[in-house]
């Protein structure tokens, strides 16, 4: 039986929140399932590490765990904060299956974090794969070997730009199981 029915999209300290609206529709042509546009949340200091500069992901999890309104709802949040794990030197986003939460950072998906001119449609269109990439770990989907598949694991932006927004055959399968489309 399905999990998921809902999505609910926050933002937190996002200079242009207008990219909501659009991945707000991508998610529903993507998942067939109502994605809402909610409000702006804050981010505790208490989750920021002044020794790497970037906020604890997992930390900011919990928070959205408290913001899910149902036990079908999947809460996401973009923000253009620093995020990281301690494993790991930064992170794009994370996903919690268990919570049914997702949260994707904007930093390191602007060109201009690079040094490169800022480009809207190459933006949204990362936002977009960044964050249906951690809804299907929210469904559950672990990385996929297919480099040409969402749920491949990217470590760079020339991964997330290769590989687009669209689950393979096999993962859209699992997606389906789990989050309950409207088709
Ligand atoms: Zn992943
Ligand atoms: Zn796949």
């Amino acid at each position: 039986m399905c999990r998921f029915d809902r999505i609910l999209i926050y933002r937190a300290e996002l200079p242009d929140p207008v990219i909501i609206s659009q991945l707000r529709i991508a998610l529903e042509g993507i998942f067939r399932v109502a994605a809402t546009k909610k409000g702006e949340i804050s981010i505790s200091s208490a989750f920021y590490n002044e020794e790497r500069g970037q906020y604890h992901a997992g930390k900011v999890l919990d928070v959205l765990f408290a913001l899910r309104e149902r036990e079908k709802d999947i809460v996401l949040c973009i923000t253009d904060l620093d995020l990281y794990v301690p494993e790991l030197n930064f992170v794009f986003g994370v996903a919690s299956s268990v919570q049914g939460c997702a949260l994707v950072s904007t930093r390191r998906l602007r060109n201009s974090f690079y040094g490169l001119p800022d480009d809207y449609e190459i933006f949204l269109r990362r936002v977009i794969t960044e964050a249906v990439h951690e809804i299907g770990h929210v469904a559950g989907l672990p990385h996929c070997p297919n480099p040409g598949c969402v749920m491949y694991f990217s470590n760079s932006l020339a991964d997330t730009d290769r590989k687009g927004f669209e689950f393979c055959p096999s993962c859209s399968k699992e997606v389906k199981k789990v989050i309950c489309s409207e088709d």
